[in-house]
């Protein structure tokens, strides 16, 4: 099949109707599939064949918009599950047993953090939280001989911090285990990190990627580039007795990974997305990279704004050429980050309260990455749970507002922030 750039890819990948098939991908709502034998069924829980039998394990509408986020990617597979939060446990629990540890940046989503944490904790996973401008040698003084994994946000929820991605696969790739990188905000259309080394790719498909704010859902995409045959990796170079003793790197070659991510971890964890959900992450998925475009350039002309106002105390946004990750931004988004912008507005925790309060047209909510113009303040929202010390650790400070810049005009994005700003009295 002829190769297609991005834009198209977003529109037409995964999904190929053959003569008299419905144009447009279908919602396939049922559980199950019927075979003529019993036989040809066993064939399939043997793995021997490929197909569906049980939708916890694969469906058709999943399939296609699984194939197409492959293709955006540039990996071998993926796996849509439930949500990201899902996706992050799944990616790591995949490749790193109770005993195992991990190296993570601690710029991450908060939700991230606490399954990390706290739940992968008490799973047994030990994990060393890393400045993510830490220097080369930290990061590689990080490693122990239990390490299985490296975990890293692109473009970090909500401290915008671009990670160095290339650096983190060398440290990663030198002590023989592969990097994950969250890449939810810029999504592929911004940033493809298996171009610059990452192995696994995650995202929470509940933002850009959807978009509209219609379902909460995940993706794990597997590069296929990892070699798994350094004696680290038992999962899949060894038998698996829970499936007629497979070894994944035999039989599934460079698609071990994302093999075993449904054949044992979706069957047991069943976190899988719905028919319908996948549908609607589809219809997201193929205007992606013209919501990205615009959502990039609105958010420049805010950040412009905000920094050029002496009310405002600081902005962050890394296409700005004030912010400390333009070059890496400039290096691993050339093309634009996304459309979350973060601020303090002088007068500090009370004075954002009453901005955010006298915004007409972006509504306060916990989502970000929606075609709507959203705001939120993470210290006493999303990050509440978290510590002073660890808050400061994943960039967030009292006065931080995540400005998610929708898609709307942007001149009446402008015009609600300056009304809002007259409004301030402290
Ligand atoms: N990763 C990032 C970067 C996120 O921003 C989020 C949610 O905000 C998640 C993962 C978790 O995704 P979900 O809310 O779909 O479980």
């Amino acid at each position: 099949m002829k190769e297609y750039r991005i834009d198209t890819n977003c529109i037409h990948a995964g999904y190929h109707p053959k003569n008299g098939e419905p144009r447009v991908l279908p919602i396939v709502q049922s559980t199950t599939y019927t075979y003529d034998t019993a036989e040809a069924m066993g064939k399939l829980f043997d793995l021997e064949d490929s197909g569906f039998f049980y939708t916890r394990l694969g469906n058709p509408t999943l399939d296609a918009v699984e194939q197409k986020i492959a293709a955006l990617e540039g990996g071998v597979g993926a796996m849509l599950t439930s949500s990201g939060q899902a996706a992050s446990l799944i990616s790591v629990w995949n490749i790193c047993r109770a005993g195992g540890h991990v190296v993570c940046s601690s710029a991450i989503y908060g939700g991230t953090f606490n399954l990390f944490f706290k739940t992968m904790r008490e799973m047994g996973v030990e994990f060393t939280f890393l400045a993510p401008n830490a220097a080369e040698e930290e990061l590689n003084a990080a490693f122990r001989e239990n390490t299985r994994c490296v975990f890293a946000e692109t473009l970090s929820n909500p401290s915008l911090v671009v990670t160095d991605i290339e650096m983190f696969a060398r440290a990663a790739h030198a002590h023989g285990v592969p990097l994950i990188v969250d890449n939810t905000f810029p999504t592929p259309v911004n940033c493809r990190p298996f171009e610059f080394g990452a192995d696994i790719v995650t995202h929470s498909t509940t933002k850009y990627m959807d978009g509209h704010a219609v379902q909460v859902g995940g993706v794990i995409v597997d590069s296929g580039n990892f070699p798994w045959e350094n004696g680290k990796f038992p999962e899949l170079t060894e038998p698996d007795e829970s499936y007629h003793g497979v070894v994944y790197t035999k039989q599934f070659g460079r698609a071990a990974y994302i093999t075993k991510a449904r054949t044992h971890l979706m069957r047991d964890l069943g976190a899988q997305a719905s028919p319908q959900n996948a549908f609607l992450l589809n219809l997201g998925l193929e205007t992606l990279a013209l919501r990205m475009q615009r959502h990039c350039s609105n958010a420049l002309a805010v950040a412009k704004f905000l920094e050029a106002d002496p009310r405002i105390a600081w902005v962050d946004y890394p296409d700005l050429e004030s912010s400390p990750y333009h070059a890496l931004a400039e290096k691993y988004m050339p093309h634009g980050t996304c459309g979350v912008i973060s601020f303090g507005v002088k007068g500090g925790r009370q004075a954002a309260s009453q901005l955010m309060e006298h915004l007409e047209l972006a509504s306060i909510v916990t989502h970000v990455a929606d075609l709507r113009t959203c705001v939120l303040h993470p210290a006493s929202t999303t990050h509440r749970q978290l510590t002073d010390e660890q808050l400061a650790e994943a960039g967030v400070t009292p006065d931080m507002i995540r400005f998610s810049v929708g898609i709307e005009n942007p001149e009446d994005i402008l015009d609600d922030l300056k009304q809002a700003l007259e409004k301030v009295s402290v």
